[in-house]
């Protein structure tokens, strides 16, 4: 933390679970085999039997709820309910369903590690802390203290605490100190304008756990960890990361509360990155199809009673490269949804090709080939790139009789596809001659100062294997001389016509 106004929201935000604090450490006493770090509040939702599932009803609280100050009595909370005016600014900054969609998704991930079921319904317009059917309802207040993240509130049966009707309600703070922050789970949450402010998909699960039931954990890095500073139990979270995946601790908690998620599992998780008007083909163990077309959340048809997921891109978006994290592993007792598809845009790389008449050309694009047919005129590789990747474009193998050279060949990716790379082919010719007299091995010739070619004992002719084009200039050097032999070189140098050279004859005799 760098910025006062940072320490200030964070301080801010500790004092308000103080209330939630005191309850889970009390929870704590309570809990007589617990070797896990996380803790409980007291009740849980439906059968009040630990470990058996329930189904929850949620609602935002309609805008212009006020508090019920008969069962609210922290006074932290004041004025009237304005989830719309948050959903909007939010929706504004990060696009329409953002708000709604970050919420959904820290339901679905409390869901998919527990016997959960959430049902949202349309609230009935009660206060806050106001006696309603509907389990949990999240609202936005101004919190008098100037607290900028949210507070939730445990599950009913803990009257001597805080009455019933305050059971599972959930409120975020009005002033939008939030943020729906990009990267992945572990990366650092930027600071818009200086200030840290909480990413609103990782607070809201953390106060959806409250409001199932779990206090804080002193786990750093769990969901549940206490956002509160040194004063309080969590110094040590890291409330300075992206935090939207459940750790072995919190997934416990809710275990132990809901018993585990019932089979079959399904398997799914997020898209990001996707352009406008593309769809990404996934597959899953080889055989379940996923078209998404969309970013967002996905899941696969096919849900797994056990065994394991592999998921991979079947089919790439055009003009795009999608890669896959945590794309593979065995279902235990949880649903799959942290599956993460990332795609960036890539572009193609090729040119024009002038000259070729024959056939045998390979072009390499960095290590990859493409084979090019005898009389192409334009080529582009299969392989598509990422901006700021670096190009090269070179001959692998030369087509027989033409010499090949590469123009604009070589630069880095940038946001358009590379066409301006120039293929120039024309009809070449090889250089060597006849030889006598060479009774020896160790006889190794270069052509042009270019790669040794060795010689052997007896041979009465060579030629280079590089061929040039008409024009070019050559001179045939002795690299080495055989042992007691003396050789010379004959028609040397010379310029390239429109023919093999056949006459760089060697002629050896001994010392
Ligand atoms: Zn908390």
């Amino acid at each position: 933390m760098t910025t006062p106004g940072t320490n200030t929201a964070y301080t801010q935000r500790s004092k308000l679970r103080r209330f939630i604090l005191a309850l889970s450490l009390f929870s704590l006493a309570c809990l007589s085999n617990s070797a896990s770090a996380y803790t409980l509040l007291f009740g849980k939702w439906d059968d009040p039997t630990r470990g058996t599932g329930a189904t929850v009803s949620w609602s935002f609280i309609a805008d212009g709820a006020g508090v019920d100050t008969s069962n609210y009595h922290d006074g932290n909370l004041t004025g009237l309910s304005s989830i719309g005016t948050l959903r909007l600014s939010i929706d504004s900054t990060y696009g329409t369903g953002a708000f709604d969609a970050a919420v959904q998704r820290a339901f679905n991930t409390w869901a998919s590690v527990a016997n959960l079921h959430f049902n949202h319904v349309t609230d009935n317009g009660s206060p806050f802390a106001g006696t309603t059917a509907i389990d949990i309802r999240i609202g936005a207040y101004v919190f008098a203290s100037g607290f900028a993240g949210g507070a939730g509130y445990g599950p009913p049966g803990n009257d001597l605490f805080f009455p019933d009707p305050l059971a599972g309600d959930l409120a975020l703070s009005a002033n939008n100190n939030f943020q729906i922050a990009p990267g992945a789970e572990g990366d650092l949450l930027p600071t818009p304008g200086g200030a840290y402010f909480n990413d609103l998909e990782g607070l809201v699960l953390h106060e959806l756990g409250h409001t199932l039931g779990l206090g804080h954990s002193t786990n750093p890095d769990s969901v549940m960890c206490g956002y509160v500073d040194s004063n309080f139990d969590g110094s040590a979270c890291h409330y300075e990361l992206i935090n939207r995946q459940l750790d072995a601790d919190d997934i416990a908690g809710m275990q132990f509360l809901y018993g585990p998620a019932t089979p079959p599992y399904t398997v799914g998780g997020n898209v990001s990155g996707l352009a406008n008007n593309k769809s990404v083909t996934l597959l899953n163990n080889g055989s379940d199809i996923k078209v998404v077309s969309s970013n967002g959340g996905f899941t696969f048809a096919n849900a797994l009673a056990s065994g394991t997921y592999t998921v991979t891109v079947a089919v790439q978006p055009a003009g795009q490269t999608c890669t896959i994290s945590n794309g593979s592993g065995t279902i235990s007792n949880i649903h799959i949804t942290n599956v993460s598809v990332s795609c960036t845009n890539t572009y193609t790389v090729g040119g024009n090709i002038s000259g070729l008449a024959a056939s045998g050309l390979v072009l390499k694009l960095n290590s990859t080939n493409l084979i090019i047919a005898n009389g192409a005129n334009n080529f582009k590789f299969a392989t598509a790139l990422t901006t700021g990747t670096a190009y090269t474009v070179s001959v692998g193998i030369q087509p027989v009789g033409y010499l090949c050279t590469v123009i604009n060949g070589s630069g880095t990716i940038s946001t358009t596809n590379i066409s301006n790379i120039s293929i120039s082919c024309a009809r070449s010719y090889t250089v060597g001659g006849g030889i006598t007299g060479l009774t020896k091995a160790g006889l190794i010739l270069k052509l042009n100062g270019g790669a040794n070619k060795i010689i052997p004992s007896g041979a009465t002719s060579y030629t280079f294997a590089t061929s040039l084009i008409s024009g070019t200039p050559y001179t045939v050097t002795f690299s080495a001389l055989p042992a007691g032999l003396n050789c010379t070189l004959g028609n040397n140098p010379g310029v390239m016509g429109s023919a093999n050279i056949t006459n760089v004859n060697v002629s050896c005799t001994p010392q």
